[in-house]
């Protein structure tokens, strides 16, 4: 006898779509993360317990949340930030799915809190088990906050994969110092346990590259310099002096998106090894800035992949302002040599 088909109830879709959105508390972060950007955010709060698995606070002071769209915010495919197909094509903001609060709610007890400037005081919705209960006001600033606690509390098989606090917490860190590294105009705040972790003002990005990727390398990093009247590349990459050439210290970013790309690093390598003749790629942070419709950004869940409409450019872009930065060096290094 055959099975009957069902539709199964929203409820269940949520839980199952949301482990394509949040594997991980850092998940969570990055997805949060995004949205105070989004809003236009000059000043965000991070505070996380036990890994982020036990809570997550986050707040910021950005535009906020009418409270008529709270609730509405929770939603799966409810988003302020595109209307069409056509406006997906240009994208600009770090959202655009409307999954990331959904999933987190489906998987959480997660609260919401907002205030818009236009409003008297802040409205406040929380939703536990992905079931969103009715607004209520609170007490809050401009901007907004969501709480997160108890990821996988119910979906205990999920919660089996959850690692230690501190294998947890290492996954937040790098989603918040990738955040934090791509956005030095940005004020951020972060504590683990109670504990500050960082306190960064809005800086440059040498400022922010010798907070987050260290003092050593904001020292030894080349200047990076290129555009092709279409694409921009800016940033700084290590100099050949710098030995600490380990991956985790590799950042590009795509009109602001952290992203991991074959065809950037490939470029990147290609440059150390036609200059020096070296093997390694040293660490790096590299912004690509391109007109939107020559990415598209949605080709994966967590959108930290891109595709590029014209890759050999960018792979043109990327070698060729890395190769002049590393043949100048290569130039004063052969000079102070044979003097
Ligand atoms: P997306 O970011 O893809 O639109 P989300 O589920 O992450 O989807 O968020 C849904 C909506 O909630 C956003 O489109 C935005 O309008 C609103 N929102 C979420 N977080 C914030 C925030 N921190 N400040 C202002 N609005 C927010
Ligand atoms: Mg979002």
């Amino acid at each position: 006898m055959t099975q009957r088909i069902l539709a199964l109830p929203d409820h269940l879709v949520n839980q199952i779509a949301a482990g394509e959105v949040v594997e991980r508390p850092a998940n969570a972060v990055k997805e949060i993360l995004e949205n105070a950007l989004d809003a236009g955010a000059t000043k965000i709060d991070i505070a996380l317990q036990q890994g982020g698995i036990k809570h997550i606070r986050i707040s910021d002071n950005g535009s906020g949340i009418d409270a008529d769209d709270l609730a509405l915010a929770l939603h799966r495919h409810a988003t302020s930030k595109i209307r069409s197909l056509g406006d997906l094509e240009s994208v600009a903001s770090m959202g655009f799915r409307g999954e990331g609060l959904a999933s987190i709610a489906a998987i959480s007890r997660l609260s919401l809190s907002s205030r818009p400037a236009d409003a008297a005081h802040a409205m406040s919705v929380t939703a536990i088990d992905g079931v969103v209960h009715a607004p209520t006001a609170i007490a809050h600033g401009l901007g907004t906050t969501v709480e997160v606690a108890d990821i996988y509390f119910n979906t205990p098989a999920r919660r089996k994969f959850l690692k230690s606090d501190s294998t947890e917490w290492a996954h937040c860190l790098v989603a918040i110092e990738r955040i934090a590294l791509s956005r030095p105009d940005v004020a951020f705040t972060v504590t683990h346990n109670q504990k500050s972790v960082y306190q960064l003002p809005a800086q440059n990005l040498s400022e922010r590259m010798a907070a987050i990727v260290g003092q050593d390398f904001a020292d030894a990093a080349l200047s990076i310099d290129g555009d092709n009247g279409l694409m921009h590349i800016h940033g700084f990459i290590a100099k050949p002096t710098y030995s600490k050439g380990k991956a985790d210290k590799q950042f590009v970013f795509v009109n602001g998106r952290f992203v991991r790309d074959k065809i950037v690093l490939h470029a990147v390598k290609q440059a150390y090894q036609d200059v020096l003749h070296l093997a390694l790629t040293p660490a790096f942070v590299l912004n690509i800035a391109l007109p939107p419709e020559q990415v598209d950004v949605n080709v994966h869940p967590t959108k930290s992949e891109v595709r590029f409409r014209d890759s050999q450019s960018i792979h043109r872009l990327v070698f060729h302002a890395l190769h002049q930065a590393l043949a100048q060096t290569d130039a004063t290094h052969t000079e102070s040599v044979n003097n």
